[in-house]
């Protein structure tokens, strides 16, 4: 008997009790290879500097509420953030999480412009197929069918245009390059719909996770993304919750595409799951434009810049940088992609294999050659993770690739510190819960 409120009611689920770098353990001494805690752990479970930086807080001071007092490892966390940010971020607002780092992001979108006398401008537009998390703010940005369906009546009118989802929204014929130049320009078509006074920002992934599984945007498609925003005064906010902190091969994702947010979003591995950590960037324009003006961001949760969690968050990011993880993560990534496509490349119901550093999606088709998805009544995608499961690995599978309802895809976010035995480990296992299943 228990008195949690499971995600699922009728899962039964084992009691994890311990971390072992890479694996998590249960009760029975079963151990899981963690490849897809939803790409939270980027330093194994078991990283004792982390750990013991927790302590040492803790026994300093747990909490100083922010209202009042500021903390040593807020502060540092932030430099150091900084320091290592793209471009002209230069505040950062610290909260528990992904969803509440987006839905900041929103609501400072919207207070700067106040500020900045724009009080027309109030429209976000956000992606098809993406996930900025599930708060109502953030889920009216998220572009997934199937999350948003029964919250729709109480969602803020935000608008979606096309993501950029090479594999199956790129005709033949068409280059890369032409095909993220003509996506991206759907962003212009839509501030000149909404009225350009109107549009306030633009949010997406640079690597698209839960949703699409491990989709990076074509080459030149960012840039123009932000050649947009800059032409119209709307401010690009960039949700890096999954795909940041190294992840992708760099500290920060939009590294790889050549852009600068105005604002950024980072959960997930900042607190490698040490602690619940997340936290929002923006340049000093817009900081400014909020401390000439009002003052305050009228926003805040009780645990914004908590000690204990800045305090974890602060020694993963010195692990990441001191151990230059990052880098790690883009070598290992490249691996990982050779053993999968070695292994599942040939696969008649492998339609792609795609990512970024040590993220990286699986897409399963019916047919290889029409790029057809599976029936969704099959529920591939949840009998996968149940067959990992039973080998020993967690991985992130989910359906509804394509448009919320068909197409399933499986997402795997190994931590930076996997071995090259753990990769093969990895493949060899997905592979016998694929054969189990299909
Ligand atoms: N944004 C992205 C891109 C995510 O992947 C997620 C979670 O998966 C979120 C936001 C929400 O984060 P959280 O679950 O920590 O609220």
């Amino acid at each position: 008997m228990s008195n949690i409120f499971p995600r699922h009611t009728k899962s039964k689920l084992p009691v994890a009790v311990a971390g072992d770098g890479a694996y998590l353990i249960d009760s029975q001494g079963r151990r899981y290879l963690d490849c897809g805690d939803a790409a939270v752990s980027c330093l194994g479970h078991s990283n004792q500097s982390v750990i013991k930086a927790v302590q040492d807080q803790v026994e300093k001071i747990a909490f100083a509420h922010t209202g009042f007092m500021t903390s040593e490892p807020a502060e540092a966390l932030a430099e150091m953030l900084i320091q290592n940010a793209p471009g002209n971020l230069d505040r950062v607002y610290f909260v528990s999480g992904g969803s509440e780092a987006t839905e900041a992001a929103i609501k400072l979108a919207r207070q700067y412009f106040l500020e900045i006398g724009q009080p027309d401008r109030r429209h976000v537009i956000a992606r098809r197929q993406s996930y900025h998390g599930n708060t109502l703010g953030a889920l009216s940005a998220g572009g997934n069918a199937w999350r948003r369906a029964q919250f729709a009546p109480m969602l803020i009118e935000m608008t979606h245009i096309a993501p950029c989802y090479e594999y199956a929204e790129k005709p033949d014929g068409e280059s890369s390059f032409d095909y993220g130049q003509r996506v991206a320009n759907e962003l212009e078509d839509e501030i000149l719909r909404l009225g350009p006074d109107s549009v306030m920002a633009f949010m997406a992934e640079p690597v698209v996770g839960a949703t699409l599984g491990a989709v990076p945007a074509v080459d030149g498609y960012f840039r123009r993304i932000r050649e947009i925003c800059d032409k119209y005064g709307v401010l690009l906010i960039l949700d890096e919750v999954m795909c940041g902190m190294g992840r992708t091969g760099h500290l920060f994702a939009c590294d790889h595409d050549g852009v600068v947010p105005d604002i950024l979003c980072i959960a997930k591995g900042l607190g490698a799951g040490y602690q619940p950590i997340g936290a929002m960037l923006c340049t000093d324009g817009i900081y400014s434009a909020i401390r000439d003006g009002t003052g305050f961001f009228q926003h805040g949760h009780t645990y914004v810049g908590h000690p204990v969690a800045t305090a974890a968050a602060l020694a993963v990011l010195q692990e990441l940088t001191s151990r230059n993880l990052p880098a790690r993560a883009g070598e290992m990534g490249q691996k990982l992609q050779r053993s999968l496509e070695d292994a599942f490349g040939q696969h008649p119901n492998v339609g792609d294999i795609r990512g970024r550093g040590l993220f990286r999606g699986i897409e399963l088709v019916a047919d290889q050659g029409s790029k057809r998805p599976f029936d969704p009544a099959k529920g591939l995608a949840g009998k996968i993770k149940q067959a990992a499961f039973a080998e020993g690995l967690i991985c992130y599978p989910m359906a509804g690739t394509r448009d919320g309802r068909v197409g399933d895809h499986i997402l795997l976010a190994p931590p930076f510190v996997i071995e090259d035995t753990q990769i093969e480990e990895l493949t060899w296992k997905l592979g016998k819960a694929i054969s189990t299943v299909l």
